[in-house]
């Protein structure tokens, strides 16, 4: 489905140029590259503040915990997303809250969230799903009216713009109180290993955040809250370093495989090719068809044997999986999450991948259905 190796192939370069220099120096945590990366990410993404940490999925639960929610507080997501987004809700004794996804975009259904609202309701996590954007606009003005926080989950939208009424274009991540990224190997800007990071706007939150990531300390052996271990190796901040650079080409590769692979698919009955709404651009972190009444199953296995992987993102909803029963929703609460998990399929999708490639899946696809 990506094509690190071909990637590292054509950065190796700058790529041991840049960690060689990491182990020369051997400061290994907390190193100057980790907070040149933070100053280099908030001006990229257009945000003050950039901490950096261990994973996306601790980044998403630093947010809840420098928020300061407390155990039965709600905060309003969505089935269909990757685990972490609900998991570190549950794990700090939070309340999650599904609301619906819209089937054409696969992100959050703003309209549907006036409907969950209850006293007890705090934040609204929504996921900016496959490099696309939630429609932000008028769920910052929901959050807005009734108090609540906006984290968002731009663990697979770096770079991905919302398009503003007034016309000004706003970084996936960058609009909430606090936004959540991943640099796992596979996301669109990913180091060598696990990373993450927060992006914060308001100077207070940020040094919460802060004080959280390193065990609750402020001063050195003083602790203030109950914190955690969580920060991005001095390493994996020089690959990242790297990578920013050039991730604007990245996204631009990504962009044009899915115009080719669009324009080959689009006209298919069997297939329907993903949307871009008005007020998103597309990063492409996935490129995710929906099958029109065709049995997904043997096509991934024809595909298969003729060299071609493709990945079911995500093959079952949160509200539906066991870990998540206690949460008491059933089948037939979201259906239009329940039918994504039945008909879509992901395309390999990366920055290396050439027309000739393309060709051959789009040939394939369409022999095998
Ligand atoms: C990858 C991902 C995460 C978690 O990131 P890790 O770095 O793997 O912990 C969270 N949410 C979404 C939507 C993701 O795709």
């Amino acid at each position: 489905m990506v094509d690190l190796q071909g990637q590292y192939g054509r950065l190796r370069e700058e790529m041991d140029a840049s960690l060689r220099e990491v182990m020369r120096s051997a400061r290994f945590v907390r190193g100057p590259e980790v907070h040149a990366f933070e100053e280099e990410l908030a001006s990229y993404v257009g945000t003050p503040h950039v901490i950096t940490c261990a994973s996306g999925t601790d980044a998403l639960q630093l947010a809840f915990m420098a928020l300061g929610l407390q155990p039965g507080d709600e905060v309003v997501t969505v089935p269909f997303t990757f685990v972490s987004t609900v998991e570190v809700i549950a794990l700090l004794g939070l309340t999650p809250v599904f609301v619906d996804v819209n089937p054409d975009t696969f992100c959050m259904d703003v309209t549907q969230l006036e409907s969950v609202l209850t006293p007890r309701t705090r934040a609204v996590l929504p996921v900016h799903l496959f490099g696309h954007c939630v429609d932000m606009e008028p769920l910052l003005a929901f959050a807005r009216k009734h108090g609540l926080f906006v984290v968002e989950d731009a663990c697979q939208a770096i770079g991905a713009e919302v398009v503003f009424a007034d016309g000004t274009r706003h970084q996936a991540g960058t609009m909430g109180d606090i936004g959540c990224t991943s640099f796992f190997p596979s996301k669109n800007l990913g180091c060598y290993g696990d990373g993450g990071a927060l992006f914060v706007r308001d100077e207070a939150l940020a040094d919460m955040v802060r004080v959280m990531a390193n065990h609750g300390m402020r001063e050195r052996y003083r602790y203030e809250s109950v914190g955690l271990n969580s920060r991005l190796d001095t390493l994996q901040a020089a690959v990242l370093r790297v990578k920013l650079h050039h991730l604007d080409e990245f996204t631009s590769a990504r962009r044009r495989a899915a115009t080719e692979y669009t324009s080959a698919l689009e006209h298919h009955p069997a297939f329907v090719t993903p949307v871009i709404a008005p007020y998103s651009s597309h990063v492409f972190h996935q490129y995710t068809l929906k099958l029109n009444g065709i049995p997904r199953q043997s096509l991934m296995e024809e595909l298969a044997a003729v060299g071609i992987p493709t990945a079911v993102y995500y093959p079952q909803p949160l509200h539906l999986q066991k870990a998540y029963e206690y949460l008491g929703y059933k089948a037939g609460d979201f259906p239009a999450s329940e039918n994504l998990a039945q008909c879509v399929l992901s395309l390999p999708m990366h920055t290396e991948l050439s027309r000739e490639q393309i060709q051959y899946i789009v040939q394939n696809l369409v022999q095998n259905i």
